[in-house]
């Protein structure tokens, strides 16, 4: 054995500034948490979500969500953190034993994102301003704290609310109604956590097309980007807090990149490629839509499948 050992480096203390904001960000995730579980479970008791098939599912699905998000989280959250009495947080983990034992394990979706596909499953891909209304009723239901200080103070607040969602259809001539496909931006705070995420959905979740753009871009400025025909169209929304409604919003420069899309803002943001919703929705239609697969073009070092 050798006796030379490395000395690990010194633990530098942490600031009393990044302990107070470390301690509101727990916080913060803590009691968002609790509420959107506590606003899954009341609407699954309730008429609202009655019907839909396996609905189970999607509750079992935005449980575990929420607890991988609080065990990736910097002030790590077990999943007990995220009850209000331990008789609710008993009786859940009987039914949903998968998301109370496979939390450490990262999920497909943000609980946002599982939300919204639930939301176009009840209400039908049709109806874009439905399915809005529904998101809108749970985000009024969760009843989070107004800003506190501001936008910016706001911003770090961790809601699970997802800043955009988008919709993307085909519209090929002679189809009426083209299938509508949505997506959400990702609805985890933090650098750490959107590069798992990221991570994750390109290895197992969204199309090879899109994840080879996010990867293409992530290691050269000067990356792939993919293009759709032109019958292909894709829209976003924020949700205005002041109004509290949907607004209409310009791809951000990231997606022009990505999806080669037009009218993009100039103005670079500061999240990783592949965090806006844009990503989620169509990559679900190049998965559905054999017609938008093959007439899509490709970056140049990308080879299709034969
Ligand atoms: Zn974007």
């Amino acid at each position: 054995m050798s006796s030379s050992r490395q000395v690990p480096p010194k633990k530098r203390k942490p600031t009393a500034t990044y302990l107070k904001r470390r301690k509101i960000n727990e916080e913060s995730l803590k009691s968002s948490g609790t509420a959107f579980i506590g606003q899954v479970i009341k609407f699954w008791n309730s008429s609202l979500w009655e019907g839909v098939d396996r609905i189970e599912d999607y509750v079992e699905k935005l449980l575990h969500s929420i607890f991988f998000l609080g065990h990736i989280h910097e002030a790590r959250l077990l999943p007990n953190a995220f009850f209000e009495s331990q008789a609710v947080k008993d009786k859940l983990e009987t039914t949903f034993q998968m998301a109370f034992h496979n939390y450490m394990s990262p999920p497909c979706q943000t609980p946002f994102s599982i939300l919204l596909t639930l939301a176009v499953r009840l209400c039908g891909h049709g109806d874009e301003y439905k399915i809005q209304e529904h998101l809108l009723s749970f985000l009024g239901a969760l009843k989070l704290p107004p800003k506190i200080k501001g936008e910016s103070n706001y911003t770090n607040y961790y809601t699970l609310e997802a800043t955009v969602i988008a919709v993307c259809y085909n519209e090929t001539p002679g189809a009426l109604r083209p299938v509508k496909y949505y997506g959400a931006s990702l609805s985890c705070r933090g650098e750490r956590a959107k590069r798992i995420m990221i991570n994750q959905s390109c290895l197992n979740v969204w199309h090879d097309y899109v994840s080879y753009a996010v990867l293409s871009f992530r290691h050269d400025e000067q990356g792939n980007g993919i293009s759709f025909p032109g019958t292909v169209k894709c829209r976003a929304f924020y949700r205005n807090h002041q109004t509290n409604c949907y607004e209409d919003r310009r791809p951000c420069n990231n997606c022009g990149d990505l999806f080669s899309l037009s009218n993009p803002e100039t103005d670079r943001n500061d999240f990783p490629y592949g965090n806006c919703a844009e990503t989620e929705c169509l990559s679900n239609l190049i998965f559905n839509d054999e017609d938008v697969r093959s007439n899509m073009i490709l970056g140049i070092y990308y080879k299709r499948k034969t």
